[in-house]
């Protein structure tokens, strides 16, 4: 049935059924509702506000560039001092090469632009036929048609299954916990990855293929979910033996002094990869945690390697949107980055998550139907299964993790759960990625009405 206020607004809201709560405010890191109540934003909406919603410095940045200059097109002769300083402060301190960088509006245009810009750096090496991209089953990169050919969120596809390429396959994700077999070592498992990738590079043939897409901490779909270790190493080494680009989509992490949904600080490191003695990718997608939900910002980063292909080749990026760079977008996020290096906030990302990570094995992970805690820093998720002991996943149209996610909103907190089937393997798990100026008592508090909201979930089942 469809809500009447939902009938009656002139925005096309996503689910037809609930009246969106109105948020008026926010005191401290909670939302303050017009009816009055206020929850806890336990997932900073998407991995988002990292910051919280109150931020001074960020007001003053984003007045300062307003009153400078408000909109440059960024798209061929001009440039800000803020797109440039934020370029600097991301890539100033990146290791592995990544040395220039593109922003723009949403994870999604990143996502497509990644794709396209490895097309174009195939074609000025004179590598047309380089096109193919290989990404991992139960992914997602976003909602355009170019993300969504490359993720493997099967829902979220079904429908636009004219507009998705051939172009395009997909091999496993790196999900021991569902997928590695039982007589199967953590070495055999990933020895059985890296050969199904490779087993895919030769099917399709190396001098077919563009690139290999993957996010490097699984976010929505599987649920904070950190890949085996070494998993990331195998993957760049096949990536360089056979000659073909690694894009790491980092655009969900919450974590600046560089990236944490993965990238931008959540995980502790600016962009998670740094934690898989990796060189680095030779392209990365951030965004969610960038400009701190205070504004839509994304970016992509790429390699030297790259930018000297274009430069001896084209000489320019066939690729452009309208608001690109737009300044008061890369002024706000130039004060968040200020922010979390004067805070130090990575470092309470670090201390906060542990706290996170041992009040969820204290509270959460005795209650029935948890089966999983898994996450880094500031990122966590719980899975849930129909029976955790013997491994039995629950019925597609079981739903559990939105029911603990409707139960959680009506005790005070928004958490995000997944949305949707992603594949062949049913996952149900719940998000909690608390802004990165969480306190101790905050966290407390959000794993308490998890518990809370779990245990009311799963009493009927019992
Ligand atoms: N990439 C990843 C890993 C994401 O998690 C998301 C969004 O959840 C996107 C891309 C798409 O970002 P956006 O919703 O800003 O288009």
């Amino acid at each position: 049935m469809t809500d009447t206020f939902v009938a009656q607004s002139h925005i096309l809201h996503r689910a037809f059924g609930q009246r969106p709560e109105n948020v008026v405010s926010a005191e401290g890191i909670k939302l303050v509702l017009e009816s009055g109540r206020t929850m806890y934003d336990a997932t900073c909406g998407p991995s988002v506000s990292v910051l919280g919603h109150h931020q001074p410095k960020v007001t003053e940045a984003i007045t300062r560039q307003l009153k400078q200059i408000a909109y440059v097109y960024s798209g061929a002769r001009f440039t800000a001092e803020p797109n440039e300083e934020l370029a600097s402060m991301i890539l100033g301190a990146c290791p592995g090469g990544l040395s220039k960088a593109i922003f723009v509006n949403s994870g999604s245009e990143a996502t497509d632009a990644a794709i396209k810009l490895a097309t174009q750096y195939w074609h000025e090496r004179g590598l047309p036929n380089k096109s193919h991209v290989i990404a991992r089953k139960q992914s997602y990169h976003g909602n355009t048609i170019g993300a969504l050919n490359v993720s493997g969120h099967t829902s979220r596809r079904e429908i636009y299954r004219d507009w998705i390429s051939e172009n395009v396959s997909f091999v496993d994700p790196c999900y021991a916990f569902r997928l590695q077999k039982a007589d199967e070592s953590p070495n055999q498992y990933l020895q059985r990855l890296r050969d199904q990738l490779e087993a895919e590079i030769i099917r399709v043939g190396p001098g077919n293929i563009s690139a290999f897409i993957a996010e490097t901490v699984s976010g929505t779909t599987l649920g904070c979910l950190p890949p085996v270790p070494g998993y990331f190493k195998a993957v760049r080494e096949l990536c360089d033996k056979y000659d073909i680009l690694l894009i790491l989509d980092e655009a969900s992490y919450i974590c600046t002094d560089h990236t944490i949904m993965c990238g931008m600080g959540k995980t502790g490191t600016m962009h998670a990869w740094e934690q898989e003695g990796i060189r680095g990718p030779d392209i990365q997608t951030i965004g969610k945690a960038l400009g701190g939900g205070f504004v839509p910002l994304s970016g992509v980063l790429l390699h030297q390697k790259i930018f000297d292909a274009l430069a001896a080749g084209s000489k320019g990026l066939l690729h452009g949107h309208t608001f690109q760079a737009h300044p008061i977008a890369t002024a706000a996020a130039v004060a968040v980055q200020k922010i979390i290096k004067e805070l130090d906030l990575l470092n309470n990302v670090a201390k906060m998550g542990k706290v996170l990570e041992e009040a969820l094995e204290e509270m959460i992970r005795p209650l029935p139907f948890v089966a999983d805690i898994r996450g880094r820093g500031l990122f966590w998720a719980v899975e849930f299964l129909a029976d955790p002991e013997s491994g039995a996943p629950f019925a597609e149209n079981a739903k559990f993790c939105n029911q603990v996610v409707d139960a959680a909103f009506e005790n005070g907190l928004n958490i995000l759960g997944n949305l949707g089937v992603t594949g062949d393997v049913h996952v149900e798990h719940v998000i909690v990625a608390p802004p990165y100026i969480v306190s101790e008592s905050e966290i407390r508090d959000i794993v308490q009405l998890l518990e809370i909201s779990i245990k009311d979930v799963s009493r009927p089942l019992l």
